[in-house]
Parts: structure tokens; C-alpha cells; sequence
């Protein structure tokens, strides 16, 4: 009886994948659902065909980059992998993945299920299926309103954890982590940094994670990575970064990221401080699996940026970087890798306050913007574009960039031709979500080399 609804759930759910493929869209939850409604228990068993590890990552920035790095290295290994599209990050979704690649019997089975999550779901996904690996990338709040409502969530997921055969990789650079200090009885392993050439002593950023989660004092960093993850210790009760598994050293940004993780070299194409904590996040869980060193290596070398995350485009022969921004943490960042590049360089902004923004786009006044306006950052000037291409126009203005270098030009394609035509060596475009696709579409259009495989593999060959 279970049997005959689990495969009509399998069956629904797959004819769902392709009227919604046939409609344009990607990565669904809806069959997902469909399949849920007929046979509530279809992820509870299509998970248990998954012979090899359930391993599920969360955090608040990173999860889907450093997900497809560990896809990208499980499938240079050859294993059978379900893997979840980052759209579809909750428990339909989920269920649409396995549905997808199983047989109509339910009965196939896989090596690996690597499960992108919010961390909200995370306890809901422990209900349905045993995952022997939770990676946490980060705790972030990406909103104000929203620090209230991590530390419950964290507090969640550990209880969900509690008690279970799952092991936990955890950012020893990230002060909230210490959440997980008192789970004694799970194995914790920890990622983490030693002092890097790019760390800062002292940081206007916005900084959550600051105080100590066991006794409420405020932490001390003897220096800080990136945002508010760093060297930490507490004045009051001592706490401070666990020991290591996993130690990256020996980082090197520019246009691409090299560093050690232990003693493996890894080079990706990818740029910025918080990839490189993808990076060593995602090569702690291939370690974790047990792949090889050859497979790691070559599944980070070629997996490459995606829409949005620092994508490249050529016009006129100079390069224009897309960089997707949600936050004043990602806006912080992505600012910090763009003033490392010592090119005369021009900036865009897009910004929008669809629904996929986030209606508030308050969160402005949060980022650190005031980098821009100092001259040794040769920012030659910032056109501002999208629906509210004047609230970010002030924003600039506030941020003591001078307003004769500032324009204004709310439609995306004349504010991308006007940018790209003038002087500069560079220009770094910054895009909030519901922009994003038509930017790139702008820029794909006026791209000189469609094909960029050539740079590509040049910079694989290097390393
Ligand atoms: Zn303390």
C-alpha cells in the first residue's frame, strides 16, 4: 500500500518537474509539495536510499557557493550525488531533488545527498531523514530586526542536534559557534583561518556576534578576517576560538584565491574573503568524505563564479564585474574586495526594492559605503541606477563621495552603457536581486568575448 503511494508520489512529483521545466521554471518546490500531499513520508524514504552521507549545509551567507564547490569536488570523484538547487532550499524542494534523480520505484540508491538549507529549516529537515555532517558556514543577521531571531534559531538547532549520530563542521572564527561548545557527545570539527596578510585590527562594520554568548561580555578580537568572524576571546569567562581541524593559511587574493588548507593548495577563480571561507569550508567536508586531494583540488579550480557572484564580463576590451549585494555584511565585503583592486575603477549600483530585495531598503545606511569617497581607492565616479536610484544616490552623497561625480540614471541600460563608456580601468557593478538578471542580460549583450573559457582554463593551468 505504502509502496504503490510512494511511487505515485515519485510519479506525480516527476511529471510536476517537467510541466514546470516546460513553463520556464528551475529549481521548484511545487512537485515537492504535490508529492508530499500524496505520500507524506516520500523524503523520509527516498532519503533512506542514500548509502553513503546525508551531509546538509546552513549558515546565513556562503551555504549555496560552498554547496556547489562540494558538488562540484563529489562529482570529480564520480559518486552519485542529490543535490538541491539554492532556490529550493526548504523541505519541498528538498523533496523535489530526491524526486527528480530517483527511479519510479523509489528503490535507487546514492552515495551522497548534499542539502542546502535556511538554517530556520534546519530542525524540520532533521525530522525527516539523519544527516551524518551539518555544516554551518556562518551566522550572520543579514537584517536588523533579524539578531533576536538567529540566537533563537541557533538555540533550535541545537536542540535538534542534540542526541544524534551527526557530526558538526563549524567556523571557529565565528563567535557564535560557541552555541555549540557544550555538545560534547558530537563530534565538532572546525574551520577557521590563522592570521592572514589581509585582516583588519579595527573595523567600522557592522559586527554582529560581538558579545559573548556565554556570559554577555563583549569579546575582544585580536584581529578580525572578514566581518565580525576573527582571533576573539572573552576578557570575562575566557571563551575563544576552538582549536582547528581544518587551517587555512598561507591566502592570496587578487584576481583569483590561493591558499593552504592544511597542506593542500587550492586555487579558484573566485575572489574575496568570504570565498575564501567557502573554499575552506567546502574542502573541509570533501576531507570530511574521505575524497582525495586531486579530486578536491580540481573541483574547486574549475568551479566557477556564478550570476552575480563577481562574474566577469569584457566591453570595450576592459573588464565589468557583476556583484550581487542583500546586506550590509555582503555589501561590506564585496566593497572591501573591490578597494583591494588598485585599478582606476567606476561603480554601479542598482538598486531595487522588489519583493526579492526586501521592501526596507533602509539596510544602505548599514553598509559601510564610506570607503568609496577615499582618494587611494581611485573610485573615478558612481552612476546609480534601479527604482530607487535616488535613495542610493544619497547614500553616496552621504558617504562624502563628491556629488559632481555621482549620476543618476534609474533605467538599467542607459545607467550600464553610460558607466561602462567612461574613463576607467574597471567598473565594479553592484546589483541588488530583481536587477541582477536583467544587468547581466544588459551586460551579456554588449560583452565583447562571449566564451570565456579561454581566461578560464589559463588561470586552471596556473595552478
Ligand atoms: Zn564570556
Amino acid at each position: 500500500m505504502n509502496r504503490i503511494r510512494l511511487m505515485l508520489a515519485i510519479l506525480a512529483g516527476k511529471t510536476f518537474i517537467i510541466i514546470s521545466r516546460l513553463l520556464g521554471n528551475q529549481g521548484s518546490s511545487f512537485p515537492g509539495k504535490i508529492a508530499r500531499r500524496i505520500y507524506p513520508a516520500v523524503l523520509m524514504e527516498l532519503a533512506a536510499q542514500v548509502k553513503g552521507k546525508i551531509i546538509v549545509i546552513t549558515g546565513t551567507n556562503g551555504k549555496t557557493t560552498t554547496s556547489n564547490m562540494v558538488a562540484r569536488i563529489i562529482n570529480e570523484s564520480n559518486a552519485t550525488l542529490i543535490h538541491n538547487q539554492s532556490g529550493a532550499n526548504m523541505i519541498p524542494g528538498i523533496t523535489t531533488a530526491f524526486i527528480e534523480k530517483s527511479g519510479l520505484t523509489g528503490r535507487k540508491k546514492f552515495e551522497y545527498a548534499l542539502l542546502e538549507t535556511d538554517e530556520a529549516h534546519v530542525p524540520l529537515l532533521l525530522k525527516e531523514l539523519n544527516p551524518s555532517l551539518l555544516l554551518i558556514t556562518n551566522f550572520f543577521s543579514d537584517q536588523l530586526d533579524r539578531f533576536g531571531e538567529l540566537d533563537n534559531i541557533i538555540k533550535k538547532i541545537k536542540a535538534a542536534v542534540n542526541n544524534r549520530e551527526i557530526d558538526l563542521l563549524l567556523n571557529a572564527d565565528d563567535p557564535l559557534t560557541a552555541h555549540f561548545h557544550d555538545l560534547t557527545s558530537l563530534r565538532r570539527y572546525y574551520f577557521g583561518f590563522t592570521a592572514t596578510s589581509y585582516d583588519s585590527y579595527d573595523s567600522q562594520e557592522s559586527r554582529e556576534g560581538r558579545y559573548c554568548i556565554i556570559c554577555g561580555q563583549k569579546l575582544e578580537y585580536q584581529r578580525y578576517h572578514y566581518a565580525g568572524l576573527g582571533k576573539f576571546n572573552c576578557p570575562e569567562c575566557g571563551n575563544h576560538n576552538p582549536e582547528l581541524n581544518f587551517t587555512g593559511h598561507n591566502l592570496v587574493m587578487a584576481s583569483h584565491i590561493e591558499l593552504m588548507v592544511d597542506n593542500i593548495k587550492i586555487t579558484s577563480p573566485y575572489q574575496g574573503f568570504d570565498n575564501a571561507y567557502n573554499i575552506i569550508a567546502a574542502v573541509a567536508t570533501a576531507r570530511i568524505l574521505g575524497i582525495n586531494e586531486q579530486d578536491i583540488q580540481k573541483g574547486i579550480a574549475d568551479y566557477q563564479p556564478q550570476a552575480g557572484r563577481m562574474e566577469t564580463f569584457y566591453i570595450n576590451g576592459r573588464p565589468a564585474v557583476l556583484i550581487l549585494v542583500k546586506n550590509p555584511t555582503g555589501l561590506n565585503q564585496s566593497l572591501n574586495t573591490v578597494i583591494q583592486d588598485i585599478s582606476l575603477k567606476n561603480l554601479f549600483f542598482a538598486l531595487n526594492d522588489n519583493q526579492g530585495d526586501g521592501r526596507d531598503i533602509s539596510w544602505i545606511w548599514d553598509a559601510d559605503i564610506e570607503v568609496i569617497e577615499e582618494e587611494q581607492h581611485r573610485i573615478k565616479q558612481v552612476v546609480c541606477s534601479g527604482w530607487r536610484s535616488g535613495d542610493m544616490a544619497l547614500r553616496v552623497k552621504y558617504a562624502g563621495y563628491p556629488v559632481e561625480r555621482i549620476a543618476i540614471k534609474s533605467n538599467l541600460k542607459e545607467a550600464i552603457e553610460h558607466i561602462t563608456s567612461l574613463e576607467s580601468e574597471v567598473v565594479y557593478l553592484f546589483s541588488t536581486y530583481s536587477a541582477l538578471f536583467k544587468c547581466r542580460k544588459i551586460l551579456e549583450r554588449m560583452s565583447d568575448v562571449r566564451d570565456r573559457k579561454p581566461e578560464a582554463e589559463s588561470m586552471r593551468s596556473e595552478g
